[in-house]
C-alpha cells in the first residue's frame, strides 16, 4: 500500500486541510482512475452518483488498498451498486429528526440536550450516513438567519444544557465561522458543555490544527466525539490529530457503525478500541446500523452486535468497550441493547452469568 507520506513528497499542499479539501475526488471519472475500475464497476458508481453524491479526501483515498475490491475502507467511502436497491424498512428520515425539530437544524428529543447541524457539508463522505438524507445534497453551511432562530431557541429553552454541533461535519467549516457559531452558545448561560461531533480526525487530520485548537479553547468545557469505523483508519495522522485535540483539554470520544464485512467482528473491533484507548480516544457508542435509503448492504444482524459486546466485555479493559445502542426507528431515541447476564431475580436472589458464562448468586435485601 502506498503510505501517505509519499504522496506529501509529491503534492506540497498534501498536509494543508483546505488542499485537501479542495483536491477532494467527487466524480465517477477520478475514482475509476484511482481504483482501475472496469467500465462496469465505474458505470455503476456513475448510477449511485445520481442518487447520492461522493467526496473522498486524498489522505482517506490513499489509505485504500486499491489491489483489493474487499478493502474495508474502500466500502466506506466508494459507492457501490446496492446502494440503487430499493430494501423493505428503508426510512428516508429513520431517526424521525423532522418531527423532533422544533426549528429548522434543531433537533430537540431529549430534556436536558439537543443536536444542532450546522453544516451540510463533510470532506469525506460514509456510504452507510444515517442523515444522507441532507447530508452532502449540497455543501452548505447555515446561514445567519437559520443560527439566530436556532440560538433563540437554545436561549428561550432554559432546561438545554448541553449542545452537540453536529452536522454534517462542523469542522469542515472556517474556524471563523464555526467560532461565529460556538461564541453564540457560549453566550448563553444555561448552556453547560458544547459537544462537537467530527470525522475529521480520521478522514481529514490536518484540519487539527493549533489556530482551531486554540480556538476552542476559548470556549471550554467543549467535548469533542469523533468516528473512527476500522483499525486501518488509525494512522500517523489520525493519531496526531487525536493527540493535538486530548493535549490541549478536550475529552475526546468515538462512535462507531457496526458494519457489515467492515468491522462486524469481534477481533477487528477489539482491535480498533484497544488503539483507541491506546491514543486516549474513549469508544463511547457502538450503533446498529440505522435504515437510512441505500444503506442496507451494511446492516447486520443484531444479534451479530450481542454477541461482539459479550465477546469484549470482560475480556478487555471497561474503558475499551462502548454502549451499543440502536437509534430506533421513529424517534425513540438512543436505547441501550445488552447481553442479559441476568439469569433469573426475584424476592430472594439474582442469579447471574458472568462473562466466562460461569453462574453466581446475589442474595437480596430481605
Ligand atoms: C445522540 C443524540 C444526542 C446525544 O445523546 P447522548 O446519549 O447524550 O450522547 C442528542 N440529541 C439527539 C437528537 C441525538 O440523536
Ligand atoms: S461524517 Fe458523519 S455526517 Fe458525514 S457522511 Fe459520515 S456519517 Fe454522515
Amino acid at each position: 500500500m502506498i503510505r501517505s507520506k509519499n504522496y506529501a513528497a509529491r503534492y506540497p499542499g498534501w498536509y494543508d486541510w483546505k488542499w485537501q479539501y479542495a483536491h477532494r475526488i467527487t466524480s465517477a471519472e477520478e475514482i475509476a482512475s484511482f481504483l482501475n475500475m472496469s467500465q462496469a464497476e465505474k458505470k455503476d458508481v456513475e448510477d449511485c452518483l445520481s442518487a447520492f453524491r461522493m467526496a473522498i479526501t486524498p489522505y482517506y483515498a490513499s489509505l485504500i488498498d486499491s489491489a483489493d475490491p474487499e478493502d474495508p475502507l474502500r466500502k466506506v467511502c466508494v459507492p457501490r451498486i446496492q446502494e440503487t436497491y430499493p430494501c423493505e424498512n428503508d426510512m428516508a428520515d429513520p431517526l424521525g429528526e423532522v418531527s423532533d425539530s422544533p426549528v429548522p437544524n434543531i433537533v430537540h428529543r431529549y430534556p436536558d440536550r439537543v443536536l444542532f447541524l450546522t453544516t451540510l457539508c463533510c470532506s469525506t463522505y460514509c456510504r452507510y450516513c444515517t442523515r444522507r438524507r441532507v447530508v452532502g445534497e449540497e455543501d452548505r453551511v447555515i446561514t445567519e438567519p437559520v443560527l439566530k432562530k436556532a440560538v433563540a431557541y437554545i436561549r428561550s429553552h432554559s432546561e438545554i444544557r448541553d449542545v452537540l454541533i453536529s452536522g454534517g461535519d462542523p469542522l469542515v467549516m472556517r474556524t471563523e465561522k464555526l467560532e461565529h457559531i460556538i461564541r453564540e452558545l457560549r453566550a448563553i448561560p444555561h448552556v453547560d458543555i458544547i459537544r462537537i461531533g467530527t470525522r475529521v480526525p480520521v478522514v481529514l487530520p490536518m484540519r487539527i490544527t493549533d489556530e482551531l485548537l486554540s480556538m476552542l479553547r476559548r470556549y471550554q468545557p467543549i467535548w469533542i466525539n469523533t468516528h473512527f469505523a476500522h483499525p486501518r483508519e488509525i494512522t500517523e495522522e489520525s493519531a496526531r490529530a487525536c493527540a493535538a485535540i486530548v493535549d490541549a483539554g478536550f475529552p475526546l470520544g468515538n462512535q462507531t457503525v457496526l458494519l457489515r464485512e467492515i468491522n462486524d467482528n469481534a477481533e477487528t473491533l477489539k482491535e480498533l478500541f484497544l488503539k483507541l484507548v491506546h491514543l486516549r480516544v474513549r469508544p463511547y457508542y457502538l450503533y446498529q446500523c440505522d435504515l437510512s435509503r441505500g444503506i442496507g448492504h451494511f446492516r447486520t444482524t443484531v444479534d451479530a452486535g450481542i454477541d461482539i459486546m459479550h465477546a469484549l466485555t470482560g475480556n478487555i479493559s471497561g474503558y475499551a468497550v462502548p454502549k451499543f445502542v440502536i437509534d430506533a426507528p421513529g424517534g425513540g431515541g438512543k436505547i441501550p441493547i445488552n447481553y442479559d447476564y441476568v439469569i433469573s431475580r426475584d424476592e430472594q436472589e439474582v442469579v447471574m452469568e458472568n462473562y466466562r458464562g460461569k453462574t453466581y448468586k446475589y442474595p437480596q435485601v430481605l
